[in-house]
């Protein structure tokens, strides 16, 4: 015997509590999330059948020891089970007064229909007897043992569906039955004759007859489902861990079938797809709760409840509206109506699309349900990606249907447009994502647990049955996969792998696009575009909010000088237009301009090609002088989008050759001449080549190029530099309030930037000058290579900023090529744990990290306010936006479209270290 509570009443929660911590985290960890939710609705008087929950402890427990039951377990569930006896005045396996339970899977985190339960435990020959006596109801009576004979078959004694589904349809053909309520109580009776047949053949044993061996085996049988293959596939994508275990669920049950005064449904308390303010959900009446889940029965809107049971009705309203402002979130809520008196089952916090994520969020706070911070701490980055996701272009969807290419409507499920292939079960989708690359758009009648895999690897899914609760409805909104369900209209052909709908057919493999926000499916490819973020309200309001908590003074515990408001988020922009979408998207600032970008445009790239050719510094200025113009006008339309923010411009950084015509080919276009004997051009071609040929490097990226470059050829820079000022002087002159900062690329030792630092500044004063205007302007460098973070005191005295060109730095710290490495090896690293994440995606902490972390603290050594960024690829990345606002940045830079992303994810951070629990220089994961 042990001491240890495996076991917990619903009305123990206070014991579950001591036991667990004293937190409410730790009771969900200990009694699951729905074993947690009713004891706390029972804990607030709201009516609950009774029950009991056996702990996660115990099935971790159960799990280790090899499936045995921990000691003592399996005699607390007796005990438990004589106490509910009490509470309800029924006894289990008394024919007389039999009390009947369900037993129900229930882990920490919800896997909606991963895990196992079964029904109407209890019940056997003798009870069931009885039953008729005590209901009257014969028909009730059977079809309840027939779904345990079932459920057990399935579940516990792992006995294929298939095996109980044929004879049934067999049945029903005999009989002439089209629907399940077409059949009369000695029809039930003779299919759970039928089904315990099954047992037998399948098991060579008869379906247990005694009620406490149908719990014993079904409470195992929850525990292993724990690890079937569904539940882990979907613990892995959902990021849950494997080793939390479920709890087991012990509930009386309550019957929603006994009649036109009963029912069972499902609802959220808001609109999981909108996130609006309304009751949201369905049921059925004289029907179990299994059948609306399913989504195999058409069910009714919730609202009709108020006309067919209206005291259940408002006791429910109240009830769930109690629930929201208890637990200040959306609920979704399982309830049963037993002749007329209503039951709570379940209650959890609904999931959710990523648009009702944010309208909840704010609404709530607007409630005074919860703060501002909070409601930003609830949407997270990935939701806010998955709202700036392509929709249908509005011209082209019109364009379908006047082409005849509307095919039908469903539910709109899950918000988002996907575009793909057809297919028609899970396995194939997969495979095809998988093997082939292919856009999927899984379509099914409707969808079970075991499909996950499918929905996963779809870019869409379609379903012909089932409602906005339906499995496949809630997992698409899990996962962010755009769906549409119950488009009825639509007849799917399972054998012949078609879909029928109007007359117009679909086959395996045929395009269609397939629109979760209205819940439309078109024939063929619509083209997608980018949503508007100005229209995103909501969103907006939450991104404004997630500024202030970065803009709070005070918030990041710094050294004294360093910054101690959150990050800024700057954006990494080349041209005028990509500058104002970083503006209206929220950048404070351009944290990168590749100028580069600008020289391979047609009317430039000759001009630039003339330059590098010439032998001489005079005929490179010569060329030069052309291209000044072409770039002053580039950094004058950043200067006037970026208006009073700060515009980082980078000076010229790629290698020379990158700008030349490619080797191979002209070799090929010279051979051609000669084999030919033509020798119109042959010389400009040679003496290209031949220059092409000069300029080759082994290590092109480690070669002439960055600050290099720069010292070796220094009139392109000077000719930058000219016109980032000219530019500059002529915006001032109109009144725009000009900030440029001149960023060195590659620098290596500080030695360089003295030596090209000064003659840069000279000019840049000089135009000043010759203008007639003065504004203030940085010099600063990229900090991409390892001795640049080593030496940063050093170089902190001549840069007047840094900026984090983690792509580079990430490349040299770890030697890994950023052009090969994710084409072959790196891959594999990640896959067998040798890396944790690709290291060019997510910050690598503790090596990259923590040469950033000793250039942040050497550089401000010298210069103790220097103005930190990062404009590598990793200033979107939310895990790496962390670090740096750990590291003690003033901003990260990433692309405009990743700029509302990382706004929340820094303001998260913010949040994060509030307090001081980490200062901002001791940094770890
Ligand atoms: C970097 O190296 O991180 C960087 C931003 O520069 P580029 O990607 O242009 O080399
Ligand atoms: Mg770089």
């Amino acid at each position: 015997m042990t001491d240890k509570q495996w076991v917990y009443l619903f009305n123990e929660v206070e014991e579950a509590e001591k036991n667990a911590g004293g937190t409410w985290d730790g009771v969900r960890a200990l009694l699951g999330g729905k074993g947690s939710g009713l004891a706390d609705m029972t804990r607030a008087g709201v009516p609950v059948p009774p029950g009991f929950t056996i702990t996660t402890a115990a099935c971790n427990a159960y799990l280790a020891e090899g499936e045995k039951f921990p000691a003592g377990m399996w005699d607390q569930e007796l005990a438990a089970m004589k106490q509910v006896e009490q509470q309800t005045g029924k006894k289990f396996g008394d024919p007389s007064n039999p009390l009947l339970v369900s037993c129900r899977s229930g882990a920490k985190f919800s896997m909606p229909g991963m895990m196992d339960t079964v029904l109407n435990l209890g019940m056997n020959d003798q009870t069931a007897a009885s039953m008729v006596k005590l209901t009257g109801n014969e028909r009730f009576v059977y079809d309840s043992y027939r779904r345990l004979v079932e459920m057990f078959g399935e579940v516990v004694l792992n006995i294929p569906d298939e095996a109980f589904e044929h004879p049934l349809a067999e049945y029903k053909a005999k009989k002439g039955a089209k629907v399940d309520t077409d059949l009369t109580a000695e029809n039930w009776k003779a299919i759970t004759e039928i089904f315990k047949k099954v047992v037998r053949e399948n098991k060579g044993f008869d379906f247990p007859q005694d009620p406490y061996e149908q719990l014993r085996l079904a409470t195992e049988a929850v525990f292993k489902s724990w690890n079937g293959k569904r539940a882990v596939d979907y613990r892995n994508a959902a990021g849950i861990s494997h080793d939390l275990g479920t709890a087991v669920n012990i509930v009386t049950m309550v019957f929603g079938n006994m009649g036109s005064n009963s029912g069972t449904g499902v609802a959220f308390t808001r609109d999981p797809a909108t996130g609006e303010k309304k009751m949201y959900g369905d049921y059925l009446l004289n029907a179990q709760g299994e059948d609306v889940v399913a989504g195999i029965r058409n069910t009714a809107k919730i609202e009709n409840l108020a006309n067919e049971l209206p005291e259940a009705y408002k006791e429910f309203m109240e009830i769930t509206s109690r629930l929201e402002r208890h637990y200040k979130e959306m609920q979704d809520v399982e309830f049963t109506i037993e002749r007329g008196k209503l039951w709570m089952l379940q209650t959890r916090n609904g999931k959710r699309t990523a648009q009702a994520e944010v309208k909840i969020a704010i609404d709530m706070a607007n409630e005074g349900l919860i703060t501002k911070e909070q409601a930003v701490q609830r949407v997270t980055p990935d939701q806010v990606d998955t709202l700036l996701h392509p929709q249908f272009d509005s011209k082209a969807m019109d364009q379908a249907k006047g082409e005849g290419r509307f095919y039908a409507k469903g539910v709109n499920a899950s918000p988002g447009a996907a575009v793909g292939q057809v297919y028609f079960d899970a396995d194939t989708a997969e495979r095809m994502k998988k093997e082939e690359q292919r856009d999927v758009i899984m379509v099914r009648p409707f969808t079970k647990p075991d499909d996950v895999h499918g929905m996963l690897a779809a870019k869409g899914i379609l379903t012909s049955e089932g409602g906005a609760t339906s499995h496949a409805a809630v997992v698409a909104r899990q996962f962010g996969v755009p769906c549409v369900v119950g488009a009825s209209d639509i007849r799917i052909d399972l054998e012949r792998l078609q879909m029928e709908s109007d007359g117009k057919v679909v086959k395996e493999g045929e395009w269609i696009s397939v629109d979760g926000t209205t819940g439309q499916v078109y024939l063929g490819q619509i083209p997608t575009m980018a949503p508007r973020l100005e229209e995103q309200t909501d969103l907006l309001t939450l991104l404004n909010w997630a500024d202030d908590i970065c803009a709070t003074p005070g918030i990041r515990q710094a050294p004294e000088g360093w910054p101690t408001t959150g990050l800024q988020v700057w954006a990494n922009a080349d041209y005028p237009k990509d500058a104002q979408r970083a503006r209206s998207y929220g950048a404070k600032g351009i944290g990168l301009c590749r100028t580069e970008h600008m020289f391979f445009e047609t009317e430039r790239l000759p001009i630039v090609q003339r330059m590098i050719l010439s032998g001489t510094s005079a005929g490179r200025t010569q060329a030069l002088n052309e291209l000044l113009p072409f770039q002053r006008s580039d950094f004058a339309g950043l200067f006037a989008a970026m208006d009073g923010q700060p515009v980082i411009i980078r000076l010229i950084d790629p290698p020379l050759h990158e700008f030349m015509p490619d080797e191979e080919k002209l070799l090929e276009q010279v051979i051609e001449l000669r084999v030919k004997g033509e020798t119109k051009g042959l010389k400009e071609k040679e003496d290209l080549l031949a220059a092409i040929r000069g300029m080759h490097e082994s290590n092109p990226m480690m070669g002439l190029r960055g600050v290099r470059l720069s010292i070796y050829m220094p009139e392109i820079v000077e000719m930058q530099v000219r016109a980032i000022f000219e530019a500059a002087a002529d915006e001032a002159k109109k009144g725009v309030i000009v900030k440029p900062e001149v960023m060195i690329p590659l620098t290596g030792t500080v030695k360089e930037l003295e030596w090209i630092q000064p003659r840069l500044v000279r000019i840049a004063k000089a135009v000043m000058e010759e203008k007639g205007v003065s504004f203030s302007y940085k010099f600063g460098t990229m900090i991409e290579i390892p001795r640049a973070c080593v030496t940063a005191e050093e170089i902190a005295k001549v840069a007047e900023f840094f900026s984090f060109g983690t792509n580079d730095l990430t490349q040299m710290t770890f030697g890994y090529s950023r052009d090969d490495a994710e084409r072959n090896f790196l891959i594999k690293y990640v896959e067998e744990g040798i890396l944790v994440k690709n290291p060019f995606q997510t910050l690598d902490r503790d090596g990259v990290g923590r040469l950033m972390r000793m250039a942040v603290t050497d550089g401000r050594k010298a210069r103790v306010n220097l103005e930190v960024g990062i404009c590598g690829e990793h200033g979107g990345d939310p895990a790496s936006i962390d670090f740096c606002h750990l590291v003690g940045n003033n901003y990260v830079s990433c692309s405009p479209f990743r700029v509302p992303i990382a706004r929340l994810a820094a303001a998260h951070s913010a949040l994060k270290y509030k307090g001081g629990q980490v200062s901002a220089f001791e940094v770890d994961k």
